[in-house]
Parts: C-alpha cells; sequence; structure tokens
C-alpha cells in the first residue's frame, strides 16, 4: 500500500524520553479522511502506555489521542466531509463493525478487539498505529467526528478523550436533577466530568487530594468540595452519594467512597492504576452497592457529547504547550500539577 512519511514525536523505549520520529501513515483510500493535526491533548493513558505501564507496549510509540484538526484530503466515498472541515479523532480508528457491540454504537467493546488510536495492530499497513503527536492522521470517516467552529479549538481537543470518558458512564447510570454525583480526583477527566455532571443538573461533590485545587472546583462547577485526605471531611459525606465517577490514576482507596455511596449508588471507575484495588466486602454488600467500569464511549456518543459540550459552551481547561515540552508535561502531570489538560500545538513540530 502506498504510504506517506510525516513527523511524529513518541519514543523507543520506557525509559527514553519521547523525541521527534519519523513514521507513515498511509495514502487516502475511498472511506478515508486526512487531517492535519492542529490540537493534541494530553492523556494520563499516554504516559502510562509511553512507559509502558499496562505492559502492552510495542515500540515505537506515538501517543495522542485527544485531536483535532483540519481536513486536507478525503476519498472518492467519503460523504461526510470535505477539504477544509473540522475534524476530530478520539480514542478508536477503527473496529469490526459486525460484532453485536459494533452494531449497537459501543465500538469500544468490539470482539474482536476495537482498533485504538495508537499502540493497536493496525488494519491497513500492519505494525502498531501511531497516534496524534504527529502532522496528519488518515482514518475511515466512520471514525472521524464532526467539530464546532464555535469554541476554542485548543480547548475542544480534551473532549475527544477525557470529555466522552466522563459524558458516557454519567449518562448510563442516569446522572441528572436531583442526584448528588460525586467526582474523585481534579485532572484531565475529572474536570470534564464536574462540568458534564453539573451541566446534565446534578448536584457535583469534588473530591481532591490537591487543597490548592478547592478553589477552581467551585469555579468549574463543584456545588461542594472535600479534601479527600482529610478524614473528618469524609466522614461527613458517609451514605450521601447516589453515583461516584473514579477519574483517578494512581493506587487509592476505594473503600473510603463506597462507604459514601447510598443504598444501591455506584461506583465507577475510569482511572486506571495497574495495581489491583481491594474492595472490602462489607462496603458493598450493607448498601446493596455496586463496583463497576466504563472504557471511553462509542463514536455515535462520542458525537453526541461534542454536540452536547457545544451546545452548553462546554470546553476544557488547557494548558497549551510546544511539542518540545512535553516530557516536561508529563513529569508535571505525575504530580497532579496541570490545571487541567496539557494540549500541544501541533505547528510546534518541525
Ligand atoms: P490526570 O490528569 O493525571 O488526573 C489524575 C488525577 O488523579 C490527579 O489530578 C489527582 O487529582 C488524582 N491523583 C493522582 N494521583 C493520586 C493519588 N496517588 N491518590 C489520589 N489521587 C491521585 O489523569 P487523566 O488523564 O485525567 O486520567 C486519569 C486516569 O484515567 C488515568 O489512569 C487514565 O489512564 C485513565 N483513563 C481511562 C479512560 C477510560 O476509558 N476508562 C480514558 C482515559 C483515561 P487531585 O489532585 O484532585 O487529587
Ligand atoms: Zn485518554
Ligand atoms: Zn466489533
Amino acid at each position: 500500500m502506498e504510504t506517506k512519511n510525516i513527523k511524529a514525536f513518541g519514543t523507543e523505549a520506557a525509559e527514553a524520553p519521547l523525541k521527534t520520529l519519523d513514521i507513515k501513515r498511509r495514502a487516502v483510500q475511498a472511506h478515508d479522511v486526512e487531517i492535519e493535526i492542529l490540537y493534541c491533548g494530553i492523556c494520563h493513558s499516554d504516559l502510562h502506555t509511553a512507559r509502558n505501564e499496562w505492559h502492552g507496549t510495542i515500540y515505537p510509540i506515538v501517543p495522542g489521542h485527544e485531536i483535532v484538526g483540519r481536513v486536507t484530503k478525503v476519498g472518492d466515498h467519503v460523504k461526510g466531509f470535505k477539504v477544509g472541515d473540522l475534524a476530530g479523532v478520539g480514542c478508536l480508528v477503527d473496529s469490526c463493525r459486525e460484532c453485536e457491540h459494533c452494531k449497537n454504537d459501543l465500538e469500544q467493546f468490539c470482539d474482536e478487539g476495537s482498533t485504538q488510536t495508537f499502540n493497536s495492530p493496525d488494519r491497513h499497513l500492519g505494525g502498531q498505529t501511531y497516534g496524534g503527536y504527529s502532522q496528519s492522521i488518515t482514518v475511515d470517516e466512520s471514525f472521524v467526528l464532526h467539530i464546532s467552529d464555535k469554541l476554542d479549538l485548543a480547548a475542544v481537543a480534551p473532549l475527544l478523550c477525557a470529555g466522552i470518558t466522563t459524558y458516557s458512564p454519567l449518562k448510563h447510570w442516569k446522572v441528572g436533577p436531583g442526584q448528588k454525583v460525586g467526582i474523585v480526583g481534579i485532572g484531565g477527566l475529572g474536570h470534564m466530568g464536574i462540568k458534564i455532571a453539573k451541566a446534565m443538573g446534578a448536584h457535583v461533590v469534588v473530591f481532591t487530594t490537591s487543597l490548592s485545587k478547592t478553589d477552581d472546583a467551585k469555579r468549574l462547577g463543584a456545588d461542594e468540595v472535600v479534601l479527600s485526605t482529610d478524614e473528618a471531611q469524609m466522614a461527613a459525606y458517609a451514605r450521601s452519594l447516589n453515583f461516584i465517577l473514579d477519574c483517578v490514576s494512581a493506587e487509592h482507596n476505594i473503600d473510603a467512597y463506597l462507604n459514601l455511596l447510598k443504598v444501591d449508588g455506584t461506583l465507577t471507575l475510569v482511572g486506571a492504576p495497574m495495581d489491583p484495588l481491594p474492595v472490602t466486602s462489607f462496603s458493598l454488600i450493607l448498601g446493596r452497592r455496586s463496583f463497576s467500569g466504563s472504557l471511553i464511549g462509542g463514536i455515535a456518543e462520542t458525537q453526541e457529547m461534542l454536540d452536547f459540550c457545544a451546545e452548553h459552551n462546554i470546553t476544557s481547561d488547557v494548558e497549551v504547550i510546544g511539542v518540545n515540552d512535553v516530557n516536561d508535561a508529563y513529569e508535571r502531570l505525575l504530580k497532579g500539577d496541570v490545571k487541567y489538560r496539557f494540549v500541544i500545538d501541533m505547528a510546534s513540530l518541525k
């Protein structure tokens, strides 16, 4: 298959810093859209994968699945996009399209395994897929999203992962008016979770380990903010919440949060630390509580989320950086030192 060489930013080993790499993209096929990447958000999953924390990384790796750009070419059969349109790509670039989950707009749970934007077997070129820390990407139009031109593009990019990953479970568990919802961890995912849960009409209680983020949490939409390291503050919320969305990237105490749920409440994990998280039986059985997980969202729901955010004027709070700042940004991400999403201005990749 014909290919095109482009510049990307990635790494060849878990311990090595990211640097400029040359990669290949396939030539545009009949159903493909080629996108010049303008902005790409930095998700904590990029860091987990670049450093092989989930043990499945094949090097070289080019992370990035919060992609916003402009269409530069379309294949002959493309119907929904034309050259010059804004376009987005999130965590998925393909799936089998035949299994029950693909047919039900849940491509993230494809029985064959969905093709993720990076570090997935590439169905066209062989090898692995390369993500959005790059000049361009070529994606089948079925996996390309429409982006509103009304919002700041850099601030829209994080919606493609952090937005959908929080929107999908909040919607699935029917969060809305009259409900008290907890959001745990104010990082990229958590800060979007606060904004979206508030827009859905819930009363939002935010749990943070960072005293310095409490004022911000209110500005983002929290009705109440709890310093989770303060046992007395935590005890005051026992048996009070209908739903909790846990967006924490590292090991932490799940029981402490399960005990804040009402009877029949649900705690849903979207944060993905590698090591097991112990749960005490009584934290679940004493309140008929549920402990569950959620993975990004399907393509149709991602478009629904983008439209919901455009309608409610919701974007991410971002710190725009150049590509050469990515290694520093990873260190700051590990310290929880970002308000609240790093986004790379891809024009800086030469
Ligand atoms: P992030 O921006 O680094 O935010 C993580 C937040 O967790 C931090 O800001 C911090 O919030 C809190 N935190 C960090 N270390 C902690 C610790 N040791 N104890 C307690 N709290 C701690 O990360 P992100 O990009 O939002 O991603 C969060 C997690 O979700 C990652 O594991 C990522 O891989 C995963 N993820 C999952 C999906 C999915 O589909 N399920 C999709 C995307 C990402 P405070 O300072 O407020 O405490
Ligand atoms: Zn992500
Ligand atoms: Zn499938």
